[in-house]
This record gives structure tokens, C-alpha cells and sequence, in this order.
């Protein structure tokens, strides 16, 4: 009786799984198997909406196995010890992984090589499971990444993705392992606990598939025109699925290409740049903390700056638009990719904070919060990362104009301008001072003039 182990980390799902196909076909009995990651709990990525979401994607993941003639087993502590000490109790041969982008995914996999080695087990990791081409696949002349999207994209266009895998029929899984997903008694099982945003998304990925479903059939078509809609919420909202590996990356491009038109192929675009962040990454691991180019900034610090940041990130700018985004944030767990650049660019360029501070809060909240997407998107719009004009600044009334005409937007969130009609609305200080001194709202933190000024000084000093 030969064994595996599959051990899922960002790759939730049944469908389209080359290391459960691999481990599959490679032994009799497999054990699919979750950590809960006492080192990924020790960074501050465990927070309470991904915790929720996670949740939901063990427990249906559980179920799928179940239906199949296994289970999912879940243990909690190191990744190494808890995956050796599996491969000791069930004599497996090889452990199945998906090939991670970040630091933290590289050390996981040096420190399992060497524990599995002990034990003569072979290690053994799949590319193309969390993104459509690995990261390293495809890189310019001279250098082992892309860092500009648009060559990027022009190269990864010519790549032909692997055929999407079906989930398999039957899973045999060895008897009697401690860690059963369902048993309240192990230690690992999944839970919700911490205060979550009141609209979260259900996870797992039998969600993600009916999210995708409907999103072929009615939502891809119009989705080049209508992506940048703030109100009409026009995007797929597959994100925190992606991010979990609920849904593959693979198969959605393979069905979008399939569904075909200029929709399809706006929103492939997008999931490009998803692989563009992540070769990024796997290139330049430090990056998701430091300048991935070094502008020189000495961002704001101090009382001052702590105070706008507060006011930044509770959605009380005084832009409409950019506090309309934060507590979309705040309710949902996510946000509108239009909003994400606009209150990225306020915070780092108009009130020229640190694009760390607010990539942590987002990674704080965002139910996809993802460290290549998130980093290096926050990179992006500070300047210091890929955008090939860093000193870019988005001026939120003309966002507003453009994305929110009518204001719907900003009346969903920010009740307090409810009243109101553009072109006000999103510009609420140029009313008379009695109707103002009425909307209970707050005055801009600073003129995008002043911020404008400012931010442009501190570039050119630098
Ligand atoms: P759609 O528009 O339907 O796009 C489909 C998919 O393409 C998305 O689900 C996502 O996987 C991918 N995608 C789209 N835009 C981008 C992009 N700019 N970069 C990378 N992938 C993209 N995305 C995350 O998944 N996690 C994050 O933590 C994250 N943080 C961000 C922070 C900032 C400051 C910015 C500007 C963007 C961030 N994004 C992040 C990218 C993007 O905003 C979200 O992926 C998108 O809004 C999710 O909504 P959707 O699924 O409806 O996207």
C-alpha cells in the first residue's frame, strides 16, 4: 500500500489540482492535509475576515473529499514537523505541494525538504497551481523578472496555460489519522473567531464556482466597459477566491477564453497582472516590505501625519470618494479596484504617508488580501514599484467625475452626503458654510493643491 500526503496551502479546491492528480495516480492511499501555521498565525496575516474565509474553505473542502470517499485531516502548529510527523504515521513516500511566491513560501519548502529527508520522503512541487504561468517561466534578456506589465502581458499572451484537470471521482484516504476537519476535538479544527465585516462573502470553493458560473454567463461580457464603474459593481468579485485557491486561475483564463469578445479579454488582462505581481515577488521576495525602486522618500511622520492616517483609514478625509472606498473596506472586506488605487494614491501621494502603513491596514481587512497583490499593488501606486510614471497623483473630484458621475457611489457609504446631487457630493466643501456646518462631515484634511505641492517637493529633494 503505497501513500502521499497533499498538502494544501493556497490551493483550496478539488478542481484543476495537479498535486492531488499527481498524488492521485501515484499511490494508493492519499492524505489531503491542511496546517494551520503557527508561523504564518506569529506575522499578522491570520486576521478575522480571512479567518472566516479560510474557515468556510476547509470545511467545504472537507465536504468535497467527503463525497469522494475521504476527508480533509488539519493539523496546527509548524508546517515541517506537522507534515513529517503525518509522514511518519502513515509511512507515506511523497508529499505533494503547490510551489509558493513569497520568502515565508520558500523557507516552508527548504524547511520540509530537509524534514522529509530524514525520513526518505520525497518533496515534490507543482508549478502552475496558484498562478497561470509560473513566475521565472517567461523573463526579458538579462534579467530573471518582468518589471513592466506591458511587455509582461505581451509574452505571457503567447504562453499556453496547461489543460484545467477535472476534480477526481475517488479518494482514498488512510484510516484512523488524528486532525479529522469535523472532529471538534482536533486541534486543528477550522473556526471562525474575531470580529468580522458585517458583508463577507461565503468562502469554499462551491461559492467560487457559482460565483464564476454566473460571472461567464452574465457578468464577463461587459466587463471592459463597465470595470471602472464604482457603483454598477461590475467586476467579478472572484478575488478572494483566487486568493485562496478556491478557484483556479488556469481554468478561469481557459473560460474566459473559451467565452471569447473584448470582455473576456479585458478581464484575462487582469488576471495577468495577478501572475505579473507574483513573479515580481518570487523575484524580489523583499519587496513586500521594501522600495522595490528607492525614491528617497522620507515619508510623514509624527502627530500630524498619525492623525491623518487615523482619519484615512475610518473613511473621514473629507473626499467623498476616497472615504467612500475605506468604508466600503470596512463593511465588506473588500474593495472596488478603482477605489483601491484612488485611496492608495491619497494616502501615499496627497497625504504622503508610508505605502506600508497602508498596506497593512488593508491586509488588516481585505478578505483577498494577498502579499504579491497587495504589496506590490501599494508599491504601484506609491511610486516605488512597477508604474512607470511614479509621480502619477489621482485627484479624487476628477475620479469622482469620471467613476461615480452621478455620486451613487459615494451615497451608498457615506449617508452623511446622502442628500446630495454631483457635482456636490463630491465636493461637499465648496457649499455655503451653513449648509456644511448641516452634514455632520468633515472639512479635507488638506487641499490637493497643498497635497500636490507637497508631494512633489519631497520627489524632487529626493
Ligand atoms: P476583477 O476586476 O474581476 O479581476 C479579476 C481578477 O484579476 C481579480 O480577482 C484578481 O485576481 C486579478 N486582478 C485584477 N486586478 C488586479 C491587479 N491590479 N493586480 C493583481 N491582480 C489583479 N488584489 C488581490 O487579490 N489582493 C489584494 O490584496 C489586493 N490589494 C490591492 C491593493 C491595492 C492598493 C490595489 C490598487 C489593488 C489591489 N488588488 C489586490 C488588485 C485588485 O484591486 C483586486 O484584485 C480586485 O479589485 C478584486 O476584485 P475582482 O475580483 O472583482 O477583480
Amino acid at each position: 500500500m503505497t501513500v502521499s500526503v497533499v498538502l494544501f496551502t493556497s490551493d483550496l479546491r478539488l478542481h484543476d489540482h495537479p498535486p492531488l492528480r499527481a498524488a492521485l495516480d501515484r499511490s494508493d492511499q492519499v492524505v489531503p492535509l491542511f496546517v494551520q501555521d503557527s508561523d504564518v498565525r506569529a506575522v499578522g496575516f491570520d486576521v478575522p475576515n480571512r479567518r472566516a474565509f479560510l474557515a468556510d474553505c476547509l470545511a467545504d473542502l472537507d465536504t468535497g473529499l467527503r463525497e469522494r470517499g475521504g476527508r480533509l485531516v488539519v493539523r496546527t502548529g509548524r508546517v515541517a514537523d506537522e507534515v513529517a510527523a503525518v509522514v511518519g504515521e502513515t509511512g507515506a513516500t511523497e508529499v505533494h505541494l503547490a510551489a509558493g511566491v513569497s520568502r515565508y513560501a520558500a523557507l516552508r519548502e527548504e524547511r520540509l525538504r530537509a524534514a522529509l529527508a530524514e525520513r526518505e520522503c520525497a518533496l515534490v512541487v507543482h508549478d502552475a497551481v496558484v498562478t497561470v504561468v509560473p513566475p521565472g517561466a517567461v523573463t526579458p534578456s538579462g534579467s530573471d523578472h518582468y518589471a513592466v506589465f506591458t511587455p509582461y502581458f505581451r509574452r505571457w499572451s503567447q504562453e499556453r496555460p496547461r489543460d484545467p484537470l477535472a476534480a477526481p471521482r475517488r479518494i482514498s484516504v488512510p484510516a484512523a489519522l488524528a486532525g479529522d476537519a469535523r472532529d471538534g476535538t482536533a486541534p486543528g479544527a477550522p473556526a471562525r473567531s474575531g470580529a468580522t465585516a458585517p458583508a463577507l462573502p461565503p468562502g469554499g470553493e462551491r461559492a467560487g464556482r457559482r460565483r464564476m458560473s454566473a460571472w461567464l454567463r452574465r457578468g464577463i461580457d461587459a466587463y471592459e466597459e463597465r470595470h471602472d464603474d464604482l457603483a454598477g459593481d461590475a467586476t467579478s468579485r472572484l478575488s478572494p477566491y483566487l486568493h485562496f485557491g478556491a478557484l483556479s486561475a488556469t481554468e478561469l483564463v481557459h473560460r474566459a477564453r473559451g467565452r471569447g469578445g473584448p470582455g473576456a479579454e479585458a478581464f484575462v488582462r487582469q488576471l495577468c497582472w495577478r501572475d505579473f505581481h507574483h513573479q515580481v515577488l518570487a523575484a524580489r521576495p523583499e519587496s513586500a516590505a521594501d522600495d522595490y525602486r528607492d525614491r528617497g522618500d522620507h515619508w510623514r511622520s509624527g502627530r500630524a501625519a498619525e492623525a491623518d492616517i487615523a482619519a484615512w483609514k475610518t473613511g473621514r478625509t473629507g473626499y467623498p470618494l476616497v472615504d467612500a472606498a475605506m468604508r466600503q473596506l470596512l463593511h465588506e472586506g473588500w474593495m472596488h479596484n478603482r477605489g483601491r488605487l484612488l485611496a492608495a494614491s491619497f494616502l501615499t501621494k496627497t497625504l504622503y504617508a508610508d505605502w506600508r502603513v497602508g498596506a497593512r491596514h488593508f491586509l488588516d481587512h481585505l478578505v483577498d488580501g494577498d502579499l504579491a497583490n497587495n504589496q506590490l499593488n501599494w508599491q504601484w501606486a506609491a511610486g516605488t514599484g512597477t508604474d512607470t510614471r511614479p509621480n502619477r497623483v489621482l485627484n479624487p473630484v476628477a475620479q469622482a467625475r469620471r467613476f461615480d458621475p452621478d455620486g451613487a457611489y459615494v451615497r451608498r457609504w457615506v449617508p452623511e452626503l446622502a442628500g446630495l446631487t454631483a457635482p456636490d457630493i463630491h465636493q461637499p466643501w465648496r457649499l455655503p458654510e451653513k449648509e456644511r456646518a448641516a452634514l455632520d462631515y468633515p472639512e479635507p484634511l488638506v487641499s490637493l493643491t497643498d497635497g500636490l505641492a507637497r508631494f512633489q517637493e519631497a520627489r524632487t529633494r529626493s
